[in-house]
């Protein structure tokens, strides 16, 4: 390590837990953030600092203004331009540390991308607030035996998780199967920014536990508080291993196989969107579609998506890879034919 690296890592260094063996594990480490939304800014920014040497960041939105008010790394500027989350949080994060290696993927996750995505890290952080986006984080987890860190926030309330299969229960060990509609979504309750940081806080941290190889003091539990209401709540998880698990017990990996052609229709819960993800990536060519779009109605662009007002309550955001948010509706049907006359199959 370099007198700069000495530097710039010094208090970190001083912490024993980490020390000069644990900081060089954490620069020849590799983390994938899911998610680039309240949690994923904190967790990015703490391992981005804490010198982690590669971090992916995975994020399907651009940003908005009604985001600035938690999630950090980001400004005005960023929403008034429609950036990808991942571009600038990508942004930020090489200003803050150019010795390491930044990735942004602006994608969703899904059954057909995720092993690509996910299976060459040391570690996944869930930065999400999409259930069966957690069921597809934790399949990958189970098959390629990298841990997971859960972690959620809504209004005031919080929760954390460490889940390694090979040590412990997995997320499907507790919860057998999604729960259609009983996710509360900070797009439907609200949520306050001092719980999200803490949250990302401490998936951070756990992620930092385990990249330097303290599994001593991981935490086993799954931890559950209220930081308005100043209640707390953890329930051990050491003895929560199904043997009939079909993740990682039975090996089946569901939420991991599907179809390699066709699209992907996905109400956006609590935004009155759809989203259609082609399962073979495009690359659509932007000036083409600018300048068919110009003709129904005005057009905003920057490298990597265009969005286009096609009438008084309908918006199109086209990503360059061929993703489609249709904003204004939840109805998939006109979701479909919207998509079919604009993009085409
Ligand atoms: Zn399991």
């Amino acid at each position: 390590m370099n007198n700069n690296m000495l530097e710039r890592y010094s208090r970190q260094l001083l912490f024993p837990e980490i020390g000069i063996t644990g900081q060089q594990k954490l620069i020849n480490s590799k983390a994938v953030i899911v998610g680039m939304g309240a949690l994923g800014t904190v967790i990015a920014n703490h391992l981005t600092r804490s010198g982690v040497g590669f971090v992916r960041i995975i994020d399907r939105d651009f940003v908005e203004i009604s985001n600035l008010q938690r999630q950090t790394l980001y400004d005005e500027n960023d929403a008034l331009t429609n950036k990808p989350k991942a571009i600038a949080a990508y942004h930020k994060l090489t200003k803050i540390n150019s010795t390491i290696t930044i990735e942004p993927i602006v994608t969703d996750i899904h059954s057909w991308n995720a092993e690509d995505l996910l299976s060459d890290v040391d570690i996944i952080i869930d930065g999400t607030d999409n259930l069966v986006t957690r069921y597809i984080i934790n399949d990958v987890s189970a098959k390629y035996k990298i841990p997971w860190i859960h972690g959620g926030a809504v209004r005031s309330r919080g929760m954390f998780a460490v889940f390694d299969s090979s040590v412990g229960p997995c997320y499907r060990c507790l919860f057998p199967t999604p729960v259609v509609g009983q996710l509360e979504t900070c797009d439907l309750v609200g949520v306050i920014s001092p719980i999200t940081h803490l949250v990302g806080s401490l998936q951070a941290t756990e992620a930092i536990k385990i990249l330097v190889g303290d599994h001593n003091n991981r935490n086993s539990n799954l931890v559950q508080f209220d930081i308005w209401l100043n209640d707390e709540m953890e329930m051990d998880l050491s003895l929560s291993k199904n043997p009939n698990c079909p993740a990682c017990s039975l090996h089946q990996y569901d939420y991991l196989k599907n179809e390699q052609h066709g699209e992907d229709y996905t109400a956006l819960c609590g935004r009155n969107a759809i989203q259609i993800s082609p399962k073979t990536e495009r690359d659509i060519n932007m000036t083409e579609m600018k300048e068919k779009l110009m003709k129904i109605g005005p057009v905003e662009i920057n490298p990597y998506l265009l969005k286009c007002k096609i009438d008084c309550t309908v918006t199109l955001v086209i990503f360059k890879n061929g993703r489609v948010v249709i904003q204004g509706t939840d109805d998939i049907t006109k979701a479909k034919s919207l998509y079919a006359k604009y993009i085409g199959s």
